[in-house]
């Protein structure tokens, strides 16, 4: 029989599933049962406006057939079929193909990118089989036709036997390889499993004989091995279900069966769309943070379907990042099963989903916080550092949608407050938004240059985390106010007699100031009369865009430059330590040094920095003890 040559393009994509060395063999009968479903669909929607047809939905199924003997599998539909003309086309060319075209040479040299992600439909058949026959016979024709391939050298059609319409694709499954077992593929539960797993929400039904030993009727311990025909996958998914039939357990079983995670979730939205895209989708808020979150291995991403086949584990587009905590799916109908054959169109759709669903969770998480507020609190303490992230990410980007949804620590109300909150509170005069950063809480209590800001009875929202002030400098301000450390140089909150009385002191110690700062040349940008300090002897207040906690997170950072913040001593001119110090100055130069470095080294530590020289810092305190 005259043998006919794949087209170029099939060629080199069948190539590719012989020698893949990809491990997710098994999606292969993901393949090859969706397009049985497909075939079905085409009958059910001819049916539709077709009068002559019919359609009982009993007559419709996918059957699955496993031989060891024969190392055969059958893929068994009673779908449209295929003319012969069908079967060349179809399977002998990728004309309408893109899934060649739309990839770079160097994806393609192993395929990984588009078998797993994409699947690659009927040739991953190869995947498993030596031999590929399909026998089909269309709607409406007498005749049936046989297709065979053993692979790359091309395939045969002659004309067959076949009683009824519909598609049987029989598999001859590869002998075992050294580094793979493919006796898998003959096994019934292992075969079960796989349908499970990609296709239990395909419509029709999924039918498989299963050999299971039983207890013989009317004895006790007599077993016999019994034959049944079984329904493997479920057809029906929740996510198709009405909202109003479900419970909170419904989800939360749902939760578990998919191991999204080892929690409750917190809370679940069921949506679905049925606009210019169709889908429906089903998101999980975790309730803990898991356990990889935080490491480089965490992938984001949610399941997504294509009519009940699922067709990515991880659909990392779907999700931004800083909503990479969402658990779930989506599955639409829209979207093909070979995503990739117009990948351009198809992303655009992916998009779409993706801007819906993300409004979604950010309206989710906003009523969490409107009506269950420790809920909100539970779900921000474990993920409100990633919503900071976002605020802070793609030069700001995010801020606007984000803000809302952020919480600081705040000295007045000792709990979690939101931006809005902080707001409504704030007193007329007060000009901006006040926050004090720091390890804990606990040390930013103790903080002195919270001093005069909480004396004036403004609340101070804390910041312990590093990303604080970064996503703050990012948000620059909220509702026309802007955000301004404790420890900045202009607290815009100074008294004008206060300023003048702390401005003539300045002036009248100039020359102590001057000597204190050649003292800690390079260490300080300035000393000066403190205006911010009350019981405290010392601070540092800083200049510019650095701040304190921000050299500690830069200097943190594996590429540390050794970035500074330009610090300036402050000093209480009403402590008593300055007489100390004005004394010294006029007597005794060293004892100025002496005390001017010890100053600066409490304002280091203070501020939970090191000090340079630990052994120095303690001697100059045992000659002040002495
Ligand atoms: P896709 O499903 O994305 O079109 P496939 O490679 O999986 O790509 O299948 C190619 C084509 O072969 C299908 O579009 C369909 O026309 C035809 N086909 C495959 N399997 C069947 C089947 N069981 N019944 C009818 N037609 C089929
Ligand atoms: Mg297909």
């Amino acid at each position: 029989m005259e043998k006919k040559a794949f087209q170029a393009e099939s060629k080199r994509l069948l190539d590719m599933m012989i020698h893949s060395i990809y491990s997710n063999k098994e999606i292969f009968l993901r393949e090859l049962v969706s397009n049985a479903s497909d075939a079905i669909d085409k009958i059910y929607y001819k049916a539709l406006t077709d009068d002559s047809l019919t359609f009982n939905q009993d007559d419709y199924y996918i059957k699955i057939v496993a031989d060891k003997d024969s190392r055969t599998l059958k893929v068994i539909d009673t779908g449209i079929g295929m003319s012969q003309e069908e079967l060349e086309d179809n399977l002998g060319t990728i004309a309408k193909s893109g899934s060649l075209a739309f990839k770079g040479e160097n994806e393609l040299k192993d395929g990984y990118d588009i078998i797993g992600q994409f699947g690659v439909g009927f040739y991953s058949a190869f995947m498993v089989a030596d031999q590929v026959t399909v026998i089909s016979k269309a709607l409406g024709s007498e005749e049936a036709y046989k297709w065979v391939s053993t692979g790359a050298d091309g395939y045969t059609i002659e004309t067959t036997e076949k009683e009824t319409v519909g598609t049987e694709i029989t598999l001859t499954i590869k002998e075992n390889a050294e580094d793979e077992n493919y006796d898998e593929y003959l096994d019934e539960y292992r075969l079960k499993s796989i349908i499970k797993k990609y296709s239990d929400f395909i419509r029709y039904p999924i039918k498989m004989d299963i050999t299971e030993s039983k207890l013989k009727e009317g004895t006790e311990d007599e077993f016999e091995e019994i034959t049944e025909e079984q329904t493997i996958n479920s057809m029906v998914p929740i996510w198709r279900k009405n909202k109003s039939e479900l419970t909170d357990a419904d989800y939360e079983n749902f939760y578990t069966e998919k191991r999204y995670g080892f929690d409750k979730p917190l809370a679940h939205i069921h949506t679905s769309v049925d606009g210019a895209i169709r889908y429906n989708a089903i998101l999980f808020i975790p309730e803990n943070i898991p356990f990889d979150y935080y490491s480089k291995e965490f992938e984001k991403g949610l399941e997504l379907y294509s009519s009940g086949v699922l067709i990515m584990n991880k659909c990392a587009e779907l999700l931004p990042d800083y909503f990479s905590f969402v658990k779930g799916m989506v599955d639409s109908e829209d979207l093909s099963l070979n995503i990739s054959r117009e990948i351009l169109q198809q992303d655009r759709q992916l998009k779409r989903i993706a801007n819906n669903i993300e409004k979604k969770i950010k309206s989710e998480l906003q009523s969490l916080l409107k009506k269950t507020r420790d809920k909100y609190v539970k779900f921000y303490e474990s993920f409100g550092r990633q919503l900071k992230f976002g605020v802070y990410s793609d030069y700001g980007m995010h801020k606007e949608a984000l803000q809302d949804l952020l919480m600081f620590y705040s000295s007045k109300e000792k709990k979690l407050v939101t931006l809005d909150e902080y707001i409504s509170r704030m007193p007329e005069e007060q000009k901006y938004i006040y926050y004090a950063s720091g390890d804990s809480i606990d040390r930013i209590e103790k903080l002195p240059q919270t001093e005069v800001v909480a004396e004036k009875g403004y609340e101070i929202l804390y910041f312990t985390e590093d990303i604080d002030e970064f996503a703050i400098k990012m948000l620059l301000s909220y509702k026309e106010k802007e955000f301004r450390s404790v420890a900045s140089g202009d607290l815009g909150i100074e008294d004008k007699e206060e300023d003048k009385q702390e401005n003539e002191e300045t002036k009248e110690n100039k020359e102590l100031f001057e000597s204190m700062k050649e003292i800690l040349a390079g260490k300080v940008k300035d000393v000066r009369a403190s205006k911010r300090l009350r019981s405290h002897p010392v601070c540092f207040s800083t200049e510019g865009e650095i701040t304190i906690e921000m050299e500690k997170v830069l200097n943190a950072m594996p590429d540390n430059q050794n970035i500074q913040a330009d610090k300036v001593l402050e000093i209480n001119t009403n402590h008593e330590v300055y007489q100390s110090l004005k004394t010294a100055y006029e007597a005794d130069q060293d004892k100025l040094k002496l005390f001017t470095n010890l100053l600066y080294n409490q304002a280091l530590l203070i501020e939970g920095l090191p000090i340079q020289d630990p052994v120095e810092f303690t001697n100059d305190i045992c000659k002040v003890m002495v």
